[in-house]
């Protein structure tokens, strides 16, 4: 693994180069949140439908009511009560008007509302106190949206307003780009269940929760399998179920050098095509990726931390990519790093190290969030970002600054 290990530019790229876009599948709308459009919506009608009001009020002829103030309000004889969603016909002539509630559809011969709080009704009569202006509180048809209008193109991501636009012109399901099934398979015989009694040895699966955890949050949805033993058999059968069962497999353990660390060679006898093993980096350097049969398997090392940070930096772009979004990459902004880093003559890995990262006046201020051991997790939890001191790098001086990866954020380019 030594002599040939790809920059973590290089193992990114190959790994984005060997995924592709999945296919589009039609979904309901309540099933599409954070889904990518795979079509183009157009409006087959106004939206809204019909002109309507704004206000509860009086539906009114702006020039009956033109000269009308509190101390001289305009008389108008009331024809009608319309609620939001009735059918009812009337026309306002000339001095009347229509009670009328927020959405109803506006009576004809009536161009504008005034407000029930600048009027006072009685018995058939109303007193309006407020002038308005012909169009004053009035929705017009097709105001929002035009009928015809393209209103979503290929590409969108489907937020909360994109499915109540779909919904407003009418638009129970849509085409959007299938989201991956990720199959995740954690092998190590030291393993035991979270809720597990652990025996002299051993230690908990913590791998497959934060995975998953991390398949979920980029929008996908993981097949967690059952631990797999450190058997060339197990690791064999796990890995062709897995492939069966998903878009994606993720292995987490058995990927670096040790005498029980089968993945690899099993996937090679299996036919899979290595595209690389080992990357320079800390953590993460056993970090694999193999094309099996069309499909990406990814192998993550098994430290708690390094396997969260190579899914963060390799296995989420992969997956957005096949999802279809264009934003694969988190945010990357420049902080000032308190600490600074130390790098060793020779170095040529790039580091990733947890931070907590805040606004500090008009500079952002990155803190490592405690010892950098590839299993201590709690720094992991502490952190918002990472930061990324480069291969080329010679290391950071106290207050210097390094590029963040903004684990938080979403994705902006
Ligand atoms: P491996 O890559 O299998 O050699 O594992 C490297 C280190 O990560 C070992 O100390 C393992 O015990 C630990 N490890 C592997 N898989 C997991 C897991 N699923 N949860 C927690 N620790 C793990
Ligand atoms: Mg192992």
């Amino acid at each position: 693994m030594a002599e040939n290990l790809l920059t973590v530019e290089e193992a990114r790229a190959a790994i984005l180069e060997r995924t592709a876009v999945l296919p589009a599948e039609e979904r309901d709308i309540d099933d599409a949140l954070g889904r990518v459009l795979a079509e183009v919506v157009t409006a087959p009608e106004d939206v809204p439908p019909f002109t309507n009001s704004a206000m509860d009020g009086f539906a009114v002829r702006a020039g009956d009511v033109a000269g009308a103030s509190p101390e001289g309000p305009v008389e108008l004889r009331v024809l009608a009560d319309l609620p939001a969603g009735t059918a009812a016909r009337v026309r306002v002539a000339p001095g009347t008007a229509a009670r009328i509630m927020t959405g109803a559809r506006m009576p004809e011969g009536a161009d504008a509302v005034v407000p029930v709080e600048h009027t006072a009704m009685a018995a058939g009569t109303v007193w309006v106190r407020r002038a308005v202006r012909a169009g004053g509180n009035v929705r017009r048809a097709g105001e929002d949206v035009r009928a015809g209008e393209t209103v979503l193109a290929p590409g969108a991501v489907l937020r909360p307003a994109e499915l109540g636009l779909l919904a407003a012109v009418g638009r129970a399901r849509v085409r959007v780009v299938r989201a991956p099934v990720v199959a995740v398979v954690t092998t190590g015989d030291e393993l035991v269940a979270a809720g597990e009694t652990r025996s002299e040895g051993q230690i908990r699966d913590v791998n497959i929760h934060s995975l998953c955890g991390q398949v979920w949050m980029a929008g996908a949805t993981p097949v967690p399998f059952p631990r797999v033993r450190d058997t060339r058999e197990a690791v064999q059968d796990a890995l062709v179920q897995a492939w069966g069962c998903a878009d994606v497999v993720v292995t987490n353990g058995g990927v670096s050098v040790g005498a029980w660390d089968h993945v690899k060679a099993v996937l090679e006898e299996l036919g899979a095509q290595c595209l690389f093993w080992g990357v320079r980096q800390k953590p993460g350097k056993p970090m694999a990726f193999w094309e099996w049969n069309g499909k990406p398997v990814l192998g993550l090392p098994g430290n708690p931390v390094s396997c969260m940070i190579c899914f963060e930096e390799y296995v989420r772009p992969a997956l957005r990519r096949m999802m279809g979004h264009a934003l694969l990459h988190r945010p990357v902004r420049t902080a000032v790093l308190v600490e600074g880093f130390d790098k060793a003559e020779g170095d040529l890995r790039t580091h990733f190290l947890r931070v907590v990262a805040r606004q500090e006046g008009d500079r952002l201020v990155a803190r490592a969030t405690g010892p950098q051991g590839s299993g201590i997790l709690s720094s992991m939890v502490r952190a918002n970002a990472l930061a990324v001191v480069p291969g080329e790098s010679r290391g950071v001086a106290p207050g210097e600054e390094v590029l963040l990866h903004m684990t938080e954020l979403p994705e902006d380019h």
